[in-house]
């Protein structure tokens, strides 16, 4: 597959996989990708061939104007539109399929053909690809080793139509990647049957906070309500401004790395637990786990075992792992995952 995907364009010859999942009703939300059989941690969810596919690298710099709305799209989308129009004028069976797409509040044509010929109603083309569109790398493993390419990390536009169906939620149970034209959907947790899958549109990254995630998602035209944000939106704002302090002065503590205060860092550390009311097994913590990795890092360099396997476990805690140990202080020791926590990118 691999040596498939370098091709240009890289269309796999594979085809879409979707056994173990099924679109459903969610409800406040439209439509949802949900589990057909119970899964666990790692175990496959999706494989999914793209609908229509363009790169940059051999984009005909396209300009579309959207007269409705005064809107232009430019380059790569403008293509993939283009693309998509053609697609579903020379086959016309696959209108329903994209066409059921989430489009928003805009109201399609009616009509279906005239004198013998289909309509593509290009405006609603232009709508479905501004919400579904997928910005990709040609692969993954190539964007997360950071191999140095003449290509921007997300090179190219796509639209999958099952995919498109996974709602957002910062508490994600899934992580896709992507390799040639296929997007790969794994669970990151063990799912149950009937249960919606869902990832995060925007990173809820260590700097989380409830109005910078509620802002980048506006473009989608909805608010996220998961477990993160219904707490983060409650918390009372002294607790916030306490919280929002000590990681300023942690700052502070772990300075250049070199001249980090450890025993300093550690303390605010345990002061900023204190701040959240959740177990981290039910809700992660997400302003911990990224100092924690410093410190498990900085640790390694100074090789203190013990301390690398203590906030290593740490880093773990805060996202949501149990974890069961027969040795805490061992790396030999055997250890069983209870529960699955977040997946973070520079985790994975
Ligand atoms: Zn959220």
């Amino acid at each position: 597959m691999y040596r498939a995907a370098k091709d240009t364009p890289p269309c796999l010859d594979n085809a879409t996989f979707a056994g173990n999942v099924e679109v459903q009703a969610s409800k406040g939300r439209g439509r949802g990708l949900f589990t057909a059989k119970d899964v666990i941690a790692g175990e496959l969810l999706l494989c999914e061939k793209a609908f229509s596919y363009c790169s940059s690298k051999h984009s005909k710099t396209s300009i579309l104007i959207n007269t409705h709305t005064s809107q232009a799209t430019l380059g790569t989308q403008a293509d993939l539109i283009t693309d998509i129009v053609q697609k579903i004028f020379r086959s016309p069976s696959l209108m329903p399929v994209f066409t059921s797409l989430y489009h928003g509040d805009y109201e399609p044509v009616d009509e279906a053909e005239v004198d013998g010929m289909p309509i593509i109603d290009t405006f609603l083309v232009n709508r479905i690809v501004s919400f579904n569109v997928f910005g990709c790398p040609r692969t993954s493993l190539e964007n997360h080793s950071a191999k140095s390419t003449s290509e921007s990390p997300h090179h190219t536009c796509r639209i999958f139509i099952k995919a498109s169906h996974i709602n957002h939620s910062c508490y994600s149970n899934a992580r896709r990647s992507f390799i040639g034209d296929m997007q790969i959907v794994r669970a990151t947790r063990n799912i149950p049957a009937g249960s919606e899958i869902v990832f995060w549109y925007a990173i809820p990254g260590p700097n989380y906070t409830y109005e910078k995630t509620q802002e980048k998602l506006k473009n989608w035209g909805f608010q996220c309500t998961c477990a993160i944000c219904q707490q983060s939106k409650k918390i009372k704002k002294n607790v916030s401004s306490k919280r929002l302090a000590l990681l300023e002065a942690l700052k502070a503590a772990f300075g250049n790395r070199t001249s980090a205060d450890l025993p300093k860092a550690e303390r605010i550390l345990n002061a900023v637990e204190k701040t959240y009311t959740e177990l981290a097994t039910d809700l992660p913590r997400l302003a911990l786990w990224h100092p924690y990795l410093l410190l498990t890092r900085i640790y390694c360099s100074k090789n203190q075992q013990d301390k690398v396997i203590e906030t290593a476990w740490k880093v773990l805690k805060s996202l949501g792992f149990k974890i069961k140990r027969q040795n805490p202080l061992s790396l030999q020791s055997p250890f069983e995952i209870e529960q699955w926590g977040l997946m973070e990118d520079c985790l994975t």
